[in-house]
Protein backbone atom coordinates (compact mmCIF):
# COMPACT_ATOMS: atom_id res chain seq x y z
CA UNK A 1 0.00 0.00 0.00
CA UNK A 2 1.27 3.23 -0.78
CA UNK A 3 1.06 6.46 1.66
CA UNK A 4 -0.12 8.59 -1.31
CA UNK A 5 -3.97 9.46 0.33
CA UNK A 6 -6.86 8.39 -2.43
CA UNK A 7 -8.84 11.07 -4.25
CA UNK A 8 -12.20 10.43 -5.33
CA UNK A 9 -13.64 13.45 -7.25
CA UNK A 10 -17.32 13.97 -9.26
CA UNK A 11 -16.81 15.35 -12.27
CA UNK A 12 -20.79 16.70 -13.13
CA UNK A 13 -19.68 18.27 -16.59
CA UNK A 14 -22.74 20.64 -18.12
CA UNK A 15 -25.47 18.86 -15.56
CA UNK A 16 -27.25 20.25 -12.76
CA UNK A 17 -29.36 23.76 -12.54
CA UNK A 18 -28.49 25.71 -8.80
CA UNK A 19 -31.40 23.69 -6.72
CA UNK A 20 -30.91 20.37 -7.72
CA UNK A 21 -26.82 21.11 -7.11
CA UNK A 22 -27.98 21.90 -3.62
CA UNK A 23 -30.15 19.30 -2.80
CA UNK A 24 -27.40 16.89 -4.15
CA UNK A 25 -25.15 18.50 -1.73
CA UNK A 26 -27.39 18.18 1.55
CA UNK A 27 -27.73 14.70 0.73
CA UNK A 28 -24.16 13.77 -0.28
CA UNK A 29 -22.53 15.24 2.98
CA UNK A 30 -24.76 13.20 5.25
CA UNK A 31 -24.10 10.09 3.34
CA UNK A 32 -19.84 10.46 3.55
CA UNK A 33 -19.49 12.37 6.60
CA UNK A 34 -17.72 9.81 8.14
CA UNK A 35 -15.59 9.14 5.55
CA UNK A 36 -12.20 9.32 6.84
CA UNK A 37 -8.47 8.75 4.54
CA UNK A 38 -9.92 9.77 1.16
CA UNK A 39 -10.13 13.12 -0.34
CA UNK A 40 -13.68 13.98 -2.08
CA UNK A 41 -13.87 16.50 -4.55
CA UNK A 42 -17.64 17.74 -6.48
CA UNK A 43 -16.40 19.46 -9.55
CA UNK A 44 -20.19 21.19 -10.60
CA UNK A 45 -20.44 24.08 -13.77
CA UNK A 46 -19.62 27.47 -12.74
CA UNK A 47 -23.21 28.45 -11.78
CA UNK A 48 -23.07 26.17 -9.08
CA UNK A 49 -19.79 26.01 -7.60
CA UNK A 50 -19.67 29.48 -5.23
CA UNK A 51 -23.43 27.64 -3.56
CA UNK A 52 -21.55 24.37 -3.45
CA UNK A 53 -18.70 25.51 -2.06
CA UNK A 54 -20.71 27.36 0.45
CA UNK A 55 -22.92 24.65 1.22
CA UNK A 56 -19.72 22.25 1.65
CA UNK A 57 -17.91 24.48 4.03
CA UNK A 58 -17.38 22.72 7.58
CA UNK A 59 -17.73 19.46 5.64
CA UNK A 60 -15.16 16.73 4.28
CA UNK A 61 -15.69 17.66 0.57
CA UNK A 62 -13.82 19.57 -1.60
CA UNK A 63 -14.79 21.60 -4.43
CA UNK A 64 -13.26 22.24 -8.20
CA UNK A 65 -14.29 23.92 -10.94
CA UNK A 66 -13.92 21.87 -14.68
CA UNK A 67 -11.72 24.49 -16.26
CA UNK A 68 -10.26 27.89 -16.17
CA UNK A 69 -8.45 30.28 -18.35
CA UNK A 70 -4.23 30.97 -17.58
CA UNK A 71 -4.69 34.74 -17.74
CA UNK A 72 -6.13 36.10 -14.88
CA UNK A 73 -8.72 38.52 -16.01
CA UNK A 74 -8.88 40.20 -19.70
CA UNK A 75 -11.10 39.97 -22.44
CA UNK A 76 -11.65 36.34 -22.87
CA UNK A 77 -15.48 36.21 -23.39
CA UNK A 78 -16.79 33.01 -21.75
CA UNK A 79 -13.58 32.17 -19.72
CA UNK A 80 -12.98 32.16 -16.07
CA UNK A 81 -9.60 32.69 -14.13
CA UNK A 82 -7.59 31.27 -11.04
CA UNK A 83 -8.20 34.33 -9.14
CA UNK A 84 -11.82 34.30 -10.11
CA UNK A 85 -11.90 30.39 -8.60
CA UNK A 86 -9.63 31.42 -5.86
CA UNK A 87 -12.10 34.66 -5.25
CA UNK A 88 -15.14 31.63 -4.57
CA UNK A 89 -12.70 29.65 -2.62
CA UNK A 90 -12.73 26.74 -4.67
CA UNK A 91 -9.69 23.95 -3.98
CA UNK A 92 -8.91 23.20 -7.17
CA UNK A 93 -9.76 22.58 -11.07
CA UNK A 94 -9.82 19.77 -13.65
CA UNK A 95 -7.66 21.00 -16.91
CA UNK A 96 -7.37 19.50 -20.36
CA UNK A 97 -10.36 16.91 -19.60
CA UNK A 98 -11.00 15.23 -23.30
CA UNK A 99 -13.82 16.55 -24.15
CA UNK A 100 -12.33 20.39 -23.47
CA UNK A 101 -9.47 18.81 -25.83
CA UNK A 102 -11.62 17.86 -28.13
CA UNK A 103 -14.22 20.19 -28.62
CA UNK A 104 -12.64 23.21 -27.48
CA UNK A 105 -9.25 22.61 -29.62
CA UNK A 106 -6.89 22.57 -25.93
CA UNK A 107 -3.38 21.83 -26.40
CA UNK A 108 -0.89 20.33 -24.20
CA UNK A 109 1.10 24.23 -24.49
CA UNK A 110 -1.93 26.16 -23.01
CA UNK A 111 -2.65 23.71 -20.54
CA UNK A 112 1.06 23.52 -19.34
CA UNK A 113 0.36 27.30 -18.83
CA UNK A 114 -3.01 26.64 -17.00
CA UNK A 115 -1.49 24.09 -15.07
CA UNK A 116 1.62 26.57 -13.63
CA UNK A 117 -1.05 29.31 -12.99
CA UNK A 118 -3.47 27.28 -11.15
CA UNK A 119 -0.42 25.81 -8.48
CA UNK A 120 0.66 29.60 -8.12
CA UNK A 121 -2.73 30.29 -7.12
CA UNK A 122 -2.95 27.10 -4.69
CA UNK A 123 -5.38 25.33 -6.22
CA UNK A 124 -5.18 21.99 -6.55
CA UNK A 125 -4.59 20.86 -10.48
CA UNK A 126 -6.15 17.75 -11.76
CA UNK A 127 -4.62 17.13 -15.01
CA UNK A 128 -6.47 14.85 -17.80
CA UNK A 129 -4.54 12.52 -20.32
CA UNK A 130 -5.90 9.25 -22.27
CA UNK A 131 -5.79 7.49 -26.25
CA UNK A 132 -8.22 6.87 -28.35
CA UNK A 133 -9.58 3.68 -29.38
CA UNK A 134 -7.83 4.14 -32.70
CA UNK A 135 -4.63 5.29 -30.91
CA UNK A 136 -4.98 2.03 -28.72
CA UNK A 137 -5.45 0.12 -31.87
CA UNK A 138 -2.76 1.68 -33.59
CA UNK A 139 0.06 0.94 -30.54
CA UNK A 140 0.33 4.86 -29.99
CA UNK A 141 -0.60 5.23 -26.87
CA UNK A 142 2.27 5.17 -24.96
CA UNK A 143 3.40 7.96 -27.55
CA UNK A 144 0.26 9.83 -26.35
CA UNK A 145 0.49 9.50 -23.26
CA UNK A 146 3.88 10.25 -22.51
CA UNK A 147 3.91 13.69 -25.29
CA UNK A 148 0.41 14.83 -22.87
CA UNK A 149 2.48 14.24 -19.44
CA UNK A 150 5.97 15.76 -21.06
CA UNK A 151 4.42 18.57 -22.59
CA UNK A 152 1.46 19.28 -20.59
CA UNK A 153 3.20 19.28 -17.13
CA UNK A 154 6.54 21.38 -18.86
CA UNK A 155 5.80 24.18 -16.44
CA UNK A 156 6.05 22.02 -13.00
CA UNK A 157 9.49 21.61 -11.52
CA UNK A 158 9.65 18.32 -9.55
CA UNK A 159 9.32 20.96 -6.02
CA UNK A 160 5.84 21.28 -7.04
CA UNK A 161 5.01 18.02 -8.53
CA UNK A 162 3.78 16.52 -5.87
CA UNK A 163 0.63 19.57 -5.55
CA UNK A 164 -0.58 17.87 -9.70
CA UNK A 165 -2.83 15.32 -9.59
CA UNK A 166 -2.98 13.30 -12.96
CA UNK A 167 -5.91 11.40 -14.37
CA UNK A 168 -5.70 8.85 -17.07
CA UNK A 169 -9.00 8.48 -18.56
CA UNK A 170 -8.82 6.94 -21.91
CA UNK A 171 -11.03 8.31 -24.14
CA UNK A 172 -12.95 4.90 -24.77
CA UNK A 173 -14.18 4.55 -21.93
CA UNK A 174 -15.66 7.72 -21.05
CA UNK A 175 -19.56 8.17 -21.24
CA UNK A 176 -19.16 4.45 -22.93
CA UNK A 177 -19.91 2.20 -20.12
CA UNK A 178 -16.76 0.73 -21.67
CA UNK A 179 -14.70 0.57 -18.54
CA UNK A 180 -10.46 -0.12 -18.94
CA UNK A 181 -10.11 -3.63 -17.34
CA UNK A 182 -7.65 -2.81 -14.20
CA UNK A 183 -5.00 -4.27 -15.59
CA UNK A 184 -5.06 -1.70 -18.57
CA UNK A 185 -5.74 0.81 -16.08
CA UNK A 186 -2.83 -0.11 -14.12
CA UNK A 187 -0.45 -0.68 -16.99
CA UNK A 188 -1.32 2.64 -18.31
CA UNK A 189 -1.14 4.56 -14.83
CA UNK A 190 2.41 3.07 -14.61
CA UNK A 191 3.54 4.23 -17.74
CA UNK A 192 2.18 7.70 -16.53
CA UNK A 193 4.21 7.26 -13.64
CA UNK A 194 7.31 5.93 -15.41
CA UNK A 195 7.21 9.05 -17.09
CA UNK A 196 6.95 11.43 -14.41
CA UNK A 197 10.20 9.07 -13.07
CA UNK A 198 11.59 10.26 -16.13
CA UNK A 199 11.24 13.76 -16.04
CA UNK A 200 11.28 14.29 -12.53
CA UNK A 201 12.97 11.15 -10.61
CA UNK A 202 11.42 8.59 -9.02
CA UNK A 203 11.15 10.03 -5.58
CA UNK A 204 9.38 13.20 -7.21
CA UNK A 205 7.09 10.56 -9.21
CA UNK A 206 6.11 8.35 -6.31
CA UNK A 207 4.52 11.46 -5.01
CA UNK A 208 2.18 12.11 -7.35
CA UNK A 209 -1.73 10.83 -7.24
CA UNK A 210 -3.07 9.39 -10.27
CA UNK A 211 -6.34 8.94 -10.77
CA UNK A 212 -8.50 6.30 -13.26
CA UNK A 213 -11.35 7.37 -15.15
CA UNK A 214 -13.89 6.04 -17.73
CA UNK A 215 -16.99 4.60 -16.56
CA UNK A 216 -16.58 3.67 -12.81
CA UNK A 217 -19.47 2.59 -10.83
CA UNK A 218 -20.07 1.50 -7.39
CA UNK A 219 -19.25 -2.27 -9.05
CA UNK A 220 -15.99 -1.67 -10.39
CA UNK A 221 -14.28 0.45 -8.22
CA UNK A 222 -12.86 -1.99 -5.77
CA UNK A 223 -10.86 -4.25 -8.13
CA UNK A 224 -9.80 -0.46 -9.42
CA UNK A 225 -8.78 0.93 -6.36
CA UNK A 226 -6.81 -2.40 -5.85
CA UNK A 227 -3.86 -1.78 -8.39
CA UNK A 228 -1.05 -0.96 -7.16
CA UNK A 229 -0.31 2.54 -9.11
CA UNK A 230 -4.16 3.88 -8.71
CA UNK A 231 -4.84 6.18 -6.20
CA UNK A 232 -8.26 6.93 -6.86
CA UNK A 233 -11.10 8.14 -9.87
CA UNK A 234 -12.87 10.88 -11.52
CA UNK A 235 -16.08 9.85 -11.91
CA UNK A 236 -18.51 11.25 -14.59
CA UNK A 237 -21.73 10.01 -15.31
CA UNK A 238 -22.39 8.06 -11.99
CA UNK A 239 -21.60 10.83 -9.74
CA UNK A 240 -24.43 12.66 -10.20
CA UNK A 241 -26.48 10.70 -8.08
CA UNK A 242 -25.33 11.63 -4.85
CA UNK A 243 -25.79 8.16 -3.30
CA UNK A 244 -24.71 6.07 -6.30
CA UNK A 245 -21.45 8.74 -5.55
CA UNK A 246 -21.01 8.27 -1.89
CA UNK A 247 -20.53 3.93 -2.56
CA UNK A 248 -17.96 4.89 -4.68
CA UNK A 249 -16.65 7.21 -2.35
CA UNK A 250 -16.78 4.73 0.22
CA UNK A 251 -15.35 1.89 -2.09
CA UNK A 252 -13.19 0.38 1.01
C1 LIG B 1 -15.28 11.91 -17.03
O1 LIG B 1 -16.03 12.71 -17.53
O2 LIG B 1 -14.20 12.30 -16.55
C2 LIG B 1 -15.64 10.49 -17.01
C3 LIG B 1 -14.74 9.62 -16.65
O3 LIG B 1 -16.93 10.17 -17.37
P1 LIG B 1 -17.69 8.77 -17.12
O4 LIG B 1 -17.42 8.35 -15.70
O5 LIG B 1 -19.15 9.07 -17.35
O6 LIG B 1 -17.14 7.79 -18.10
Amino acid sequence: MSDRTPIIAGNWKMYKTTAEAAAYMEEFKGLVADVTGVEIIVCPPYTSLGNVKELAQGSNILVAAQNMHFEPEGAFTGEVSAPMLIDIDADGVILGHSERRQYFNETDLALAKKVRVALDAGLLPIYCCGETDAEREAGSTEEKIRRQIIDGLSEVGSARLASVVVAYEPIWAIGTGKTATPQIAQDTISLVRGTLADQYGSEAAGQVRILYGGSVKPENIGELMAEEDIDGALVGGASLDAPGFARIVKYR
